[in-house]
């Protein structure tokens, strides 16, 4: 820094080369983001009054310790200024010269380069390198800066300067503790020196700054900081208000989980579950609604990386000190200190879920109910996190009630000793699982089945593969080890006889019926486990259920083959009896009705059926019905 003296008190300073460069840069800048100037200014003198706060505390001889620490804005449309003052700690003259007059910062090297990459369109990061009191120079064609210190005895000083390589500086006598900057607009940002844009700034970027904000002399930010206060402390009034600000709606939030802490991070969050899954309707994908700030100033609204992706539908706040102001975007997405702050906050928000399902259940079931697909989508996203997730799932199972659901640990924990894995079936509802050929052997032997009623469910289950060691097998599959049933079997029921078709006879129609549907399947075979359905489809996939290919088909749009499928047919069953007793005699009959089974069983399955053909058939099998009474 150079000086040279003027005839009066005035002295003139070249500014710091980098900060030229900075000037040089913000002054040529891109028009859009100009209004972030509010929010530096706003964030140095909350900064500057802040300190002052500390002092108070720690220092017993400061002057003026009692006065009402606010921010003033005045902006007058004829003189075409902005202004904004503080009392705050002030400057002295050295600190003057320092502060607005080189880069202390380390990060300005980096600042610059990136800039003059990004062609200067970056000019919104400003502030993250520890310059953002330069942004001024966007908007102004001359800066007025006026602060007297609240250490000294000094009468204070006036800094001054159009944005070129210098400065001045003077002395100004009579000034109170604390600092006012004037801008003198350019012609063409007079706009920033309407109440009204100003006011839309200062609510999008400082609505909760901890001190009051005045613009012409009215209060602008009302709403207090919430999440930095206690938790004991606050209403359930005042979170459920906060709440309609933050999500500019109407609805009260479900629940909210409100907590601080300190090491190794300093965060300050309030997360809010809100009533409604707005995603429900399909129309819209919800983006982050978590807002970042830094010490109650806004560094990001929606901030992307706060949370995982199926957190979005959390609305609230997140203030930690550790983020450098102004962060960006790109910057945000590989600082390690965002993940770490993503990793507590999601663990949290796990373990908070689980202990509501615990001490409120009932509260827990309407989330559940609500945003349970997020939950899902956890589970397949986040490897890290999901065997925690999965503490959070619940189901339907053939024990539970109508409208009653039960945890995996549930499950786990009442199966009988020789039961080795957790069974699920999927389906549309409850009835027609339980009418369908699957669920049967597990009602006959007392089995729990879990019932996924949404297509997602069975990927779920292959995602997480296990739980407490217990395997998920789907009741479709062929290698489910069903407990061996402990009674004797007693069956009095119509549809099925306790005689079984002798082996030979089995034999010849596992043969005919093989011939019959060829490579529609696998195979043919005895089923061991129907019990009141004739016939039932055998998925040897297992991994991939036919719930699981309903999806791959409707976003593939192409057909899978279904011929790995095993056709088993149940030995007990009258209808199969029957039927073994008419394959010489009646041929064409034995056909069709073989050819309806399989549709039969293919739909149970969930798998395609030509419809044309299916109800072709049954006429033709109607036609013969009554042609022979
Ligand atoms: P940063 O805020 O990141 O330090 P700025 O360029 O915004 O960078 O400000 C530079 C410095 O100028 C601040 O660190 C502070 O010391 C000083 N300063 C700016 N505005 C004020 C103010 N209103 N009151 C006191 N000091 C201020
Ligand atoms: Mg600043």
């Amino acid at each position: 820094m150079t000086k040279r003296m003027d005839k009066s008190t005035k002295e003139t300073f070249n500014f710091q080369a980098e900060v030229a460069q900075v000037l040089n840069i913000v002054i040529n800048s891109l028009y859009t983001d100009r209004e972030i100037f509010v929010r530096e200014l706003i964030s140095n003198a909350a900064d500057a009054l802040e300190k002052f706060r500390h002092l108070t505390l720690t220092e017993s001889d400061l002057s003026q310790k009692d006065r009402e620490l606010k921010i003033d804005i005045m902006v007058d449309e004829k003189a075409k200024t902005f202004t904004i003052t503080d009392n705050g700690i002030g400057m002295t003259k050295d600190e003057l010269l320092e502060n607005l007059g080189s880069i202390a910062h380390s990060g300005s090297a980096d600042f610059l380069k990136r800039m003059a990459e990004n062609l200067k369109s970056d000019v919104h990061l400003i502030g993250q390198f520890g310059v953002g009191f330069y942004s001024v120079f966007m908007v102004a064609k001359k800066v007025t800066v006026q602060t007297c210190s609240c250490h000294t005895d000094d009468p204070g000083y006036e800094w001054e300067s159009t944005g070129d390589n210098s400065f001045t500086i003077q002395t100004k006598p009579d000034l109170s503790v604390g600092t006012k900057i004037i801008l003198h607009l350019k012609d063409d940002a007079v706009e920033f020196a309407k109440p009204f844009t100003i006011r839309q700034s200062i609510k999008k970027f400082s609505s909760f700054v901890p001190i009051p904000i005045f613009l012409n002399g009215d209060r602008v930010n009302t709403i207090q900081a919430v999440w930095t206060r206690t938790r004991g402390e606050v209403k359930d009034e005042e979170y459920v208000e906060f709440y309609k600000y933050l999500s500019g709606g109407f609805d009260d939030p479900l629940d909210w989980m409100h907590f601080a802490t300190d090491a190794p991070l300093s965060i300050h969050s309030l997360l809010y579950i809100p009533t409604e899954n707005v995603e429900k309707y399909g129309f819209f994908k919800l983006e982050s609604g978590v807002d970042l700030h830094c010490k109650k100033i806004l560094i990001q609204k929606g901030a992307k990386d706060i949370l995982p992706p199926y957190f979005r539908f959390i609305k609230g706040v997140v203030d930690s000190e550790d983020i450098p102001l102004n962060i960006s975007r790109e910057s945000m997405q590989d600082s390690l200190l965002l993940k770490k702050i993503n990793r507590v906050l999601t663990g949290r928000l796990i373990k908070h879920f689980d202990t509501m399902s615990k001490n409120e259940p009932e509260k827990y079931l309407k989330f559940w109910k609500t945003f349970g697909p997020f939950i899902k989508e956890g589970i397949v996203s986040d490897q890290e996190q999901r065997d925690n997730i999965a503490k959070l799932l619940r189901f339907q199972t053939s024990k539970t009630k109508e409208d009653e659901m039960i945890s995996l640990d549930e499950y786990v924990g009442r199966m009988p000793d020789n039961q080795k894995e957790i069974y699920f079936i999927n389906g549309e509802d409850r009835s027609s699982i339980l009418s369908g050929p699957y669920a049967e052997v597990f009602l006959d032997r007392d089995i729990e089945l879990i019932f996924n009623f949404d297509p997602i469910d069975d990927f779920v289950m292959n995602h997480l593969g296990k739980y407490l060691d217990k395997s998920f097998i789907s009741a479709e599959s062929e290698t489910i080890k069903l407990p061996e049933k402990s009674k004797i079997i007693t069956d009095t029921s119509e549809t099925t006889s306790s005689e079984k078709i002798d082996k030979k006879i089995t034999k010849q129609l596992q043969t005919e019926i093989k011939k019959i549907l060829g490579d529609k399947i696998a195979d043919v075979r005895a089923s061991e486990r129907l019990v009141e359905s004739p016939v039932i489809l055998i998925n040897p996939m297992s991994q991939i259920t036919g719930a699981m290919q309903r999806i791959i088909r409707s976003v593939n749009k192409e057909n899978i083959p279904t011929s790995h499928y095993i056709f088993e047919f149940n030995p007990h069953h009258h209808l199969i009896q029957k039927l073994s007793k008419m394959i010489d005699s009646h041929q064409t009959m034995f056909e069709l009705v073989i050819e309806q089974l399989y549709d039969q069983a293919a739909l149970a399955a969930g798998l395609p059926v030509e419809i044309k053909t299916h109800i072709d058939r049954i006429y033709k099998i109607i036609d013969k019905a009554v042609a022979e009474t």
